[in-house]
């Protein structure tokens, strides 16, 4: 799009040379992790910047911060992410989001009720659970479950939060009258496509399932091959066609994954006798998702019968697909076009902290591309004018 001034490239770029330091690793990626000291050296960084411009902030009990326009008590549009990464990751995935929030409400002024949320650790890195701080904060996640989180070193969730000075129970997040978020789509459909925009319509939830095939364990050298029950090759015929499965429901956007092999016992000398699988199942048509995974619950007993092996087939989780809200789909789509973006809808692939805000109020997402679709690594990296593209689109939203 045209009206991108050289000022607005070199404000934007300013500010992620702000936070470039923070958590920065020889290697050139950044490790900042949700609730610790680099994380709050960016909240603290990305609040300094807003107050030279003007704007204060306060955090929530459990430490996620608000800048705002002084605006008053009343109902306010929120445009929140988060600044944490994984271990190893990235600059923009979440930073993205929260300085672009940042860049719409410098564009904003105090015309309208407006606040830029950073939500505490998005990432799944050191606990195993994503989204925590807009979780707690919208109320979907109870404070009590954290002390059954624990990481590798045994310290359990609650305890990290509350000995950083934070409360794991906060007061629930109110007076929000819409959630918007900006955030790299960590993925490649729009760079395939020449688009500079998406506008999410869902974001996809898992399934995921645990199969475990047995056989015999047996001396690899002294069992001829045609008396074998071999779990792992059993195992490894259902790998293939769980990634089958899910090409045949390319067109409903469902994914199928096998991430997790455990094979037991795993040496040179004996022939599996137990084999695991741990297969992640993601898509945003609950019909064409619960296809793949009956294809692949059927088809692993098949196995299991020709090759005389024993199979168990659990679902380890499930969650579903999250809707974002169709008016407000509709309304960026026309600003957008109104602009002279081209965009398009798509799913999200990938869970963000606006999953957590559609029972409170409507929500949005924005994608912007992301060069080769590379997230969580350190060549993680989007153009600023596509950030600024979308900022546009939300400041158009909001005035019109
Ligand atoms: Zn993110």
């Amino acid at each position: 799009m045209s009206g991108i001034s050289r000022d607005d490239i070199e404000l934007l770029s300013g500010w992620f040379g702000a936070l470039d330091g923070i958590g920065a690793n020889d290697d050139g990626s950044v490790t900042r992790l949700g609730y610790s000291d680099e994380e709050d050296a960016l909240i603290r960084t990305v609040a300094d910047l807003a107050a030279e411009r003007g704007f204060p902030h306060y955090a929530d009990e459990a430490g996620n911060v608000f800048i705002h326009n002084g605006t008053g008590e009343g109902e306010y549009t929120l445009i929140g992410s988060h600044l944490d990464s994984v271990v190893q990751g990235g600059r923009f995935d979440g930073v993205a989001g929260v300085l672009g929030g940042l860049f719409v409400l410098s564009g904003i002024g105090e015309s309208l009720p407006l606040k830029v949320g950073i939500f505490r650790m998005e990432e799944s890195s050191s606990f195993g659970l994503a989204t925590v701080g807009s979780s707690l904060a919208t109320g979907r996640l109870s404070g009590e479950k954290l002390h059954n989180i624990k990481n590798s070193a045994g310290k359990t969730l609650h305890e990290r939060i509350t000995e950083r000075g934070h409360s794991a129970s906060p007061r629930k997040i109110s007076a929000v009258k819409e959630y918007l978020e900006l955030h790299i789509e960590q993925g490649r459909v729009l760079e395939a496509k020449g688009l500079s925009l998406g506008i999410v319509n869902s974001i996809a939830a898992p399934v995921r399932l645990r199969v475990t095939f047995t056989g015999r364990q047996d001396h690899s050298g002294a069992t001829p091959m045609n008396l074998r029950s071999d779990a792992l090759v059993g195992a490894a015929m259902l790998i293939t066609d769980v990634e089958r499965f899910a090409l045949a429901e390319l067109q409903n956007a469902s994914v199928a994954t096998v991430g997790v092999i455990q094979n037991a016992p795993n040496v040179f000398n004996v022939i599996p006798g137990e084999t695991a699988l741990g297969i992640d199942v993601r898509g945003i048509d609950l019909e064409s998702r619960e296809r793949v995974v009956l294809r692949i619950s059927r088809r692993a007993e098949d196995i299991a019968r020709e090759r005389e092996l024993d199979c168990s087939v659990n679902i380890v989780s499930k969650s579903d697909p999250v809707r974002m809200d169709a008016g407000l789909q509709k309304k960026l789509s026309a600003c957008a076009a109104k602009l002279g973006v081209r965009y398009m809808i798509m799913p999200s692939g990938a869970g963000h902290d606006a999953m957590n805000f559609v029972d409170i109020c409507p929500a949005g997402m924005l994608f912007i591309p992301c060069r080769d679709g590379i997230s969580h690594n350190k060549r993680e990296f989007a153009k600023i004018e596509d950030i600024i593209t979308a900022c546009k689109v939300l400041l158009e939203y909001l005035r019109s």
